[in-house]
């Protein structure tokens, strides 16, 4: 059993409590490792630990920070096997999809950022007279990192959200403290021994270990770190705000969802209902983009929902460690009564539980203490019921009829989220015409998670402000500064 220790200043560092948190294996019930309980004196060490790399860090080359991140991508590939596992044991997430999405995405996320700096280049503009105030003038704009980066993110794809963060603000040139999830801290600790293998400097990357009532909100607080990515709930997210708003931080905050997932009479159901299949389940549906709500023309309901509900109980639930699941363990006991909690509520709320809702009858004897549910289809509720308005995060898809597009966009929009949608229609005018009106920051159409790096990414409404990805990213881990040279 492994006891992780914080990673501040290229060292280990044990908590200054003492104290270690249980990290469980939910697909077991047993103790997988134990996580340091930190608390503020270690986000003091931390930060100031950053504090004294930023001026080195800050003052190295593009070209080497890209080497050093590029050689900790490589480094991620080439102990693909020890991530890999560590990342299903600790979330309960298929080993193929952490082989086939997690792990590679996380070196890509470091070598998209890595190389990204090297291609970044400021305006500079040749004032006109008349603007400028009666000379002329080159007025340019200057990216400088913002010092001491705070990079807090969840469980549910956990070294993917944390590079995500880490890696455009490490490669613009700030420091970073980062806390992982307490649920799934292990692969994040692995990534400081990689980090440090791979040469960075001491300091220049720190990771912080706890509840994020304690590392997390001492971070916010901190008054040496100017910047906060947070990836979490919406909750969280109101209070992050609430603290940091006042101290005039730079947020990004990638929040909670009840995305819609639509289907047109004129969809492929060829494509759709195994597209609609993933974006329902995927990762046992605790990725934030997932579909909890499934919007159907109501004239296509007869042929969709048997063929959907039929690909749903053909998803094998079991053991993530077995190469051939679909569906592996919820990321723990105290999620899956929550999510339990909503099919009871579902019940109240008039509903009909088509398949699943329940723990699979049979599992492995290792698994037999383990958080699992069979992927669950629901059907008659109302749009504005709870449970078609709260978000569940996990494998539970609720079916919505819609008679014609209008109604269809109004029950999609009708909720206070708007993180992603996908879109299933063969009629490509609709297609444009709906993702206009959709209230979401990424709209798919007749697809689902799918994404160049260098798109925005973000949501709108209590989904979350800013943006992620490609240059938004570089731009929000750095201050924008005008310098305006006279001409005479
Ligand atoms: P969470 O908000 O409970 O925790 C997220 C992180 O914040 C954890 O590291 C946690 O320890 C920390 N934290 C908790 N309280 C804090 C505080 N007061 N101050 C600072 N940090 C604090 O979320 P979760 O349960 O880990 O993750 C699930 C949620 O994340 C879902 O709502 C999901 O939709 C959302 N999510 C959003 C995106 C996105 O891109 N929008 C991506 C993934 C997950």
């Amino acid at each position: 059993m492994l006891r992780l220790s914080h990673f501040i200043s290229n060292r280990d560092e044990p908590p200054r409590s003492g104290a270690y948190l249980d990290d469980i294996d939910p697909a077991t019930g047993e103790l997988f490792s134990e996580v340091p309980d930190g608390d503020e004196r270690d986000v003091d060490m931390a930060v100031e630990a950053a504090a004294r790399a930023f001026p080195g860090w800050s003052g190295t080359s593009a070209a080497e920070r890209s080497r050093l991140l590029l050689r900790l991508a490589d480094l991620i590939e080439e102990r693909l096997d020890e991530f890999v596992l560590n990342e299903s044991m600790d979330n309960g997430k298929p080993v193929a999809l952490a082989r086939g999405l997690d792990i590679p995405r996380a070196a890509a996320n470091l070598r998209f950022f890595a190389t990204a700096i090297l291609h970044w280049s400021s305006a500079s503009h040749a004032t006109d007279a008349a603007v400028a105030g009666g000379g002329r003038a080159i007025n340019y704009t200057l990216h400088t990192p913002r010092g001491v980066a705070g990079c807090i993110s969840p469980w549910n794809l956990p070294l993917y959200l944390f590079t995500w963060k880490i890696a455009p603000a490490l490669a613009t040139g700030n420091t970073v403290v980062a806390k992982p999830s307490e649920l799934t801290p292990v692969t994040a600790y692995l990534l400081g021994l990689a980090a440090r293998d791979a040469g960075l400097p001491p300091g220049v990357l720190n990771i912080v270990h706890g509840l994020g009532a304690k590392v997390g909100a001492a971070i916010v607080a901190h008054p040496r770190v100017p910047a906060i990515s947070f990836t979490g709930g919406t909750r969280t997210g109101r209070e992050i705000a609430r603290v940091a708003g006042p101290m005039f931080k730079k947020l990004s905050l990638e929040l909670g969802g009840k995305n819609p997932t639509i289907v047109f009479a004129d969809a492929d159901l060829k494509q759709a209902v195994p597209g609609c299949v993933r974006a329902s389940f995927a990762n046992q549906g605790e990725v934030c983009l997932c579909g909890e709500r499934l919007l159907v023309q109501r004239s296509v309901l007869d042929a969709f929902l048997p063929r959907f509900v039929e690909r749903t109980r053909a998803l094998r639930v079991g053991d993530p460690l077995e190469p051939t699941t679909d569906q592996g363990a919820i990321v723990s006991k105290a999620h899956l009564d929550k999510i339990r909690s909503y099919l009871a509520l579902a019940r109240e709320e008039g509903g009909e539980i088509l398949c699943g809702g329940e723990a699979p009858d049979r599992l492995p004897p290792r698994c037999e203490h383990g958080a699992f549910l069979e992927p669950t289809v629901i059907t008659g509720l109302a749009p504005d019921c709870r449970v078609n308005q709260e978000e569940i995060f996990g494998p539970v898809v609720s079916v919505i009829p819609f008679d014609d597009e209008d109604e269809a966009i109004a029950i999609a929009n009708g909720t206070p989220y708007g993180l992603s949608a996908s879109v299933w229609t063969s009629d490509l005018t609709r297609a444009h015409r709906v993702a206009a009106r959709l209230e979401a920051g990424t709209v798919w159409i007749n697809t689902w998670l799918l994404r160049d790096l260098r798109v925005p990414f973000g949501g709108v409404k209590a989904s979350g402000v800013g943006r992620e990805g490609g240059e938004d990213a570089l731009r929000f881990f750095t201050e924008s500064k005008n310098v305006c040279v006279g001409l005479g």
